[in-house]
């Protein structure tokens, strides 16, 4: 099936806000084995609109519109698609009691007119309820063309798609596709692909495609079939030898779990608790930590130690190792690490100590060079890294790294 894509605003048109919901409605197409042929952006201009709509009605079987559902003057997707189908606009009692629960929650009692333009639906639509904003999708069936209307802003674009637009597309196909994640961390994106070179060679059904992230690297298998079991029949054999290969750098084979949850998890699972101390990440590996619900429960303190001073006040690092070592090296880590626990008295500890650049740098340590230390249960290690990029990117790099390292720690330390 040939689905095309119309993303309305002038916003867009004027390099004002990026298209990330084109991004991310490509990628959902392609999840759901339907071809995008072509994308357009359109200004806020009703002409061109309907130009662009009868175009893309005439070559593709799907038309998903982006933006311009709103209330204001300027949002008139709704009333192109209408003229277009010519279709009257009648209004929905049920998106009219949305609109009014909206502003009933948030204890706003002067609803301006215009907010009711957006209860009115273009006859015969299947509405479907916008959970984070006032402007409900549409989805308009004529004969063997579809047309769906979405809101642009992301946050109300996206988890209506997730609940009733992905499964609403799946169920239009005669077969549906059924897709796995992979998660896997510690290993460059091209050594993944070369220890599955056979596998995406012979690839038919299901398909694997790699998608690279900072220090992380992320496996989607994507399989079509009659109906649910068939497809998941047809991944198990493939998700099985992916297991033997990678074993246990798979953090996750949860599509939604970040690898800082699967750390807060596992340290949970353990019942272990963690202190940081961080120096070139000024803050960002117990961020990321405290990002997930629940960190609370294993996290006990984290330490910002930029200067050596604050090394040796706040954690106890030796003045003889900084002035012999320096505060960039594998003995300064493992003080930090050692300083933290004593200091705590938590189970585990991880510091990071670098180089993030754009000075700073010398030829023996240069920009990237990170020592991170992981200490378990009084087992330490330590890892020296030499990450590129720009000081943004070395910092979230070793953040990464920090992750990985303390998750394969804590899952030695309870092998032996
Ligand atoms: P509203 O009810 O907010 O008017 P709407 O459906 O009319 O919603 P627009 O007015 O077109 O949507 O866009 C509202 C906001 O949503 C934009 O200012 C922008 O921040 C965001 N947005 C719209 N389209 C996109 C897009 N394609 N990619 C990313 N963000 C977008």
């Amino acid at each position: 099936m040939i689905v095309e894509l119309i993303s309305v605003g002038t916003e867009i048109l004027l390099g004002n806000i990026v298209n990330t919901n084109a991004a991310y409605l490509s990628e959902k197409c392609a999840q759901l084995g339907l071809s995008l042929y072509y994308q357009t952006v359109v200004g806020d201009n009703p002409d061109r609109l309907e130009e662009t709509l009868k175009l893309a009605l005439e070559r593709s079987d799907i038309v998903i519109l982006g933006g311009g559902l709103g209330p204001t003057k300027d949002d008139l997707t709704k009333e192109a698609a209408a003229r277009v189908l010519g279709k009257k606009l009648v209004e929905d009692p049920r998106s009219r009691e949305m609109i009014q629960k909206f502003f009933d929650t948030r204890g706003i009692k002067e609803i301006t007119d215009n907010n009711w333009k957006q209860a009115l639906v273009p006859e015969g639509a299947i509405v479907v309820d916008n959970d984070n904003g006032t402007a409900p999708g549409l989805i308009l069936e004529e004969g063997e063309k579809t047309l769906i209307l979405l809101p642009g802003p992301p946050g109300e674009m996206k988890p209506m798609f997730e609940k009733d637009i992905f499964p609403y597309l799946n169920q239009k196909q005669p077969e549906i596709i059924v897709s796995e994640m992979i998660k896997i961390c510690g290993m460059g994106e091209s050594r993944v692909e070369t220890m599955i070179a056979d596998l995406i060679e012979k690839q038919t059904n299901p398909t694997i495609a790699t998608y690279a992230k900072i220090g992380e690297v992320h496996l989607r298998l994507t399989a079509k079939a009659a109906d649910e079991a068939a497809a998941r029949k047809l991944m198990k054999p493939v998700i099985r030898e992916l297991k033997v290969r990678f074993g246990g750098s798979i953090y996750t084979t949860n599509e939604k779990m970040t690898l800082e949850e699967s750390v807060v998890q596992l340290l949970k699972e353990q019942d272990l608790t963690l202190t940081t101390v961080e120096s070139c990440t000024g803050g960002l590996f117990t961020g990321r930590l405290v990002n997930v619900q629940g960190a609370s429960e294993v996290l006990k303190q984290g330490f910002i130690t930029y200067s050596n001073k604050a090394k040796r006040k706040l954690i106890g690092v030796k003045k003889l190792t900084l002035k012999e070592f320096g505060a960039v090296s594998d003995k300064t880590a493992k003080e930090m690490a050692k300083g933290a626990i004593l200091t705590t008295g938590s189970d585990v500890a991880v510091s990071i100590t670098g180089i993030a650049g754009p000075d700073g740098g010398t030829k023996e340590k240069p920009v990237g060079l990170v020592y991170i230390a992981v200490s378990v249960k009084g087992n330490m290690r330590v890892e020296e890294y030499h990450f590129t990029g720009n000081r943004m990117k070395i910092r979230e790099s070793a953040v990464v790294a920090a992750l990985t390292l303390l998750r394969t720690s804590i899952l030695e330390t309870i092998k032996f």
